[in-house]
């Protein structure tokens, strides 16, 4: 897998318009410039891959717009050694910018398939990442509690299983709408044992989550 010259300048391209879009994070922006998104494209897609879209995959997902990454990554305002869980590894593009950032990550992928393409690149990004197969929208209780969890998939409504595995003062970054492919990104922090606080942060895009609370229960 190469990444020359050509890929970095596109890749500093990418992170300037990023932060022209208002990202801010240093950290995330760093991620951004050092991972090869290419590296997670279907090979004959390359020259698509620093456009800052959208892009499928196959199986009927796409790889997230790197905007959402950086923007998703950033409400989770990561720590160095954070304890992360992502659901939706799809690509393992998300992923690889986490594990960048020093972060201890758990990701779950309903697609089998998905998750074996992610799997040989992904172990070139280290070994502090636990891949898993199964339904994310019911989390992943062996590994709780997280400091953060990430949905990269749209949820009819918040999973509240999703707030018992999160830290107090954990974060729940998670696209939530009643349509499918018509959410708003949501954050949940969890105050207390009890109390969660709620933000909102705008329009957004993605495929439908599935399985026990997502779309297809
Ligand atoms: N994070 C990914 C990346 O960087 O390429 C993008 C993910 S794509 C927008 C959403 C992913 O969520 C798909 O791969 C889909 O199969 C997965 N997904 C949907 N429902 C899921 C569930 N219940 N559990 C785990 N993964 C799920």
């Amino acid at each position: 897998m190469q990444d020359n010259p050509v890929h970095v300048g596109k890749r500093n391209k990418l992170v300037n318009e990023l932060r022209n879009k208002g990202i801010v994070d240093l950290s995330v922006l760093a991620a951004i410039s050092s991972v090869p998104r290419h590296w997670f494209f279907p090979k004959d897609f390359e020259q698509f891959s620093y456009r800052d879209a959208a892009f499928p995959i196959g199986f009927e997902q796409t790889i997230s717009q790197p905007f959402t990454v950086a923007f998703q990554t950033q409400l989770l305002e990561i720590q160095p050694n954070s304890k992360i869980l992502e659901i939706g590894t799809g690509s393992g593009y998300q992923a690889a910018v986490l594990m960048k950032m020093g972060v201890e990550l758990y990701s779950i992928e309903y697609i089998k398939d998905l998750l074996n393409l992610a799997l040989p690149v992904l172990k070139k990004f280290g070994d502090n990442i636990k891949l898993i197969h199964g339904d994310g929208s019911q989390g992943v209780s062996k590994y709780a509690p997280y400091d953060g969890i990430i949905v990269t998939a749209g949820a009819p409504a918040l999973p509240e299983i999703l707030i018992s595995q999160l830290k107090i003062g954990g974060k729940l970054v998670i696209p939530i709408g009643e349509k499918e492919n018509e959410q708003q990104m949501m954050r949940f922090t969890r105050i207390s044992e009890s109390s969660v606080k709620k933000e909102s942060f705008g329009e957004c895009k993605f495929v439908p989550l599935i399985g026990k609370n997502g779309w297809n229960s």
